[in-house]
């Protein structure tokens, strides 16, 4: 008899977007008038840049050809992106990664959740609280997360470090044991970053435990400021115990395109294992490699023109995000984020939990927003909300704000 993995039955609802929906249809029913702005769900708006798009035209126009067709790819993506990356996103940096360190793949969600595969099921991962679901997720089919605790909302063998305005959103080092340590700057859901110093003494901390630091830099060209490491590989020591995941979703529209990229350094060894060996032979076995139309469509975001074009668009979502920003401070609200990140992390007004402010922005100011308790209890007393809408309704959804708190 074929038995199922039983890890899925631990598994909790997915409970935050559908309830989300279900709340907001239940709403626009009630109210068919009301116009509705949705800044709660992290997808773009703006279409792909239009060197992108001739890239892929010309690509397709390669696959009609038999001198220029392309069949299966190598597993790890073609040779002109991964140089294109080495020489944009680390060389430019100072920083020293070689072409077979880069495993290009169709984006950084199926890499963050696949990695696990090359972990035994005995390592105690640590997480943010709040937190990108899909870490924890990931680990709980794995059978690394123990059992689900509904009413503490946590699972037995997960170690949750919680990341607030009170620790300056930085978490604290774990107490106890943490071998496989999620760490996401800038972050998603708070918008905060770690900078330099920050993210040292957790590589220290990894190297000195041999833990593994998983780092998604999925919003990684958000960051305006200095200081803050655009890989972790600017951290001295990080090629010895961290994993890095980039995408080009966020970054440059991919999210419909699907191209991301893991970085898997040949320092980094574990039990007398190279893991970058060891995941090249993952992917080998299970992956034949993302489109070549695709990955032509992202190379093209490291030519000159496809850099500034693409540079316009995170200007677009940059302003949105200011706008929010200024619009909720002059509201009389705390937020964080914004500055190096397409997320705003709204405190609710003393008293309010995140879901009752979810419902008061969609009944009152007709406004979709993410309440923060659904990434994790550290969440509670905070609503999320995106710099990815159209500038019009996000400059509209500021004004209907302040308008609400000035009643
Ligand atoms: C959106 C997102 C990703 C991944 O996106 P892909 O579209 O799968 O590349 C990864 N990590 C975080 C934190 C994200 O928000």
């Amino acid at each position: 008899m074929a038995k199922v993995n039983p890890n899925y039955q631990k598994l909790p609802g997915s409970y935050l977007f559908s309830e989300i929906a279900r709340r907001t249809a239940a709403y626009s029913e009630a109210h068919p008038e009301a116009k509705l702005i949705k800044m709660g769900i992290g997808d773009v708006t703006r279409p792909l840049v239009p060197a992108v798009i001739e890239a892929m035209h010309a690509a397709v126009e390669d696959m009609a050809k038999s001198e220029t067709f392309h069949g299966y790819g190598p597993e790890q993506g073609y040779d002109f992106l991964r140089a294109a990356i080495v020489k944009r996103d680390f060389h430019a940096l100072g920083v020293d990664i070689a072409d077979d360190e880069i495993f290009i793949s169709d984006g950084a969600k199926s890499d963050c959740g696949n990695i696990g595969d090359i972990l035994d099921v005995d390592n105690v991962v640590a997480v943010c609280d709040p937190v990108y679901p899909v870490y924890v997720d990931s680990n709980a089919m794995a059978g690394r997360a123990g059992d689900y605790d509904e009413a503490a909302e946590r699972w037995t063998n997960i170690v949750y470090m919680p990341t607030t305005a009170e620790n300056g959103f930085c978490p604290a080092l774990p107490e106890g044991r943490a071998d496989v340590i999620y760490l996401c700057s800038p972050n998603n859901p708070t918008g905060t970053v770690l900078n330099a110093e920050q993210l040292k003494v957790w590589v220290d901390y990894a190297n000195a435990n041999d833990a593994i630091i998983m780092f998604d830099a999925a919003y990684e060209r958000f960051i305006t400021e200095e200081g803050v490491p655009h890989s972790i590989y600017e951290v001295e020591g990080a090629k010895t115990c961290a994993i890095e995941f980039r995408s080009f979703s966020k970054t440059a529209g991919f999210t419909g395109a699907r191209c991301g990229y893991t970085v898997v350094p040949k320092e980094l060894v574990r039990d007398g294992q190279s893991l970058n060996v060891m995941w090249n032979r993952r992917q080998c076995t299970k992956f034949n490699g993302a489109s070549y139309i695709i990955q032509r469509g992202a190379a093209a975001i490291y030519t000159e023109e496809g850099e500034r074009q693409i540079e316009e668009t995170l200007a677009y979502y940059r302003n949105n995000a200011r706008v929010i920003k200024e619009g909720l401070e002059a509201a009389g609200f705390t937020v964080y984020g914004a500055v190096n990140s397409p997320y705003i992390w709204c405190k609710t007004p003393e008293g309010v939990g995140s879901w009752e402010f979810f419902d008061k922005l969609l009944t009152e100011a007709n406004i979709i927003t993410t309440p923060g308790a659904g990434f994790g209890p550290s969440g509670e007393g905070y609503v999320r909300l995106t710099a990815f809408g159209v500038a019009d309704a996000t400059v509209e959804a500021m004004e209907r704000i302040q308008k609400l708190m000035a009643k």
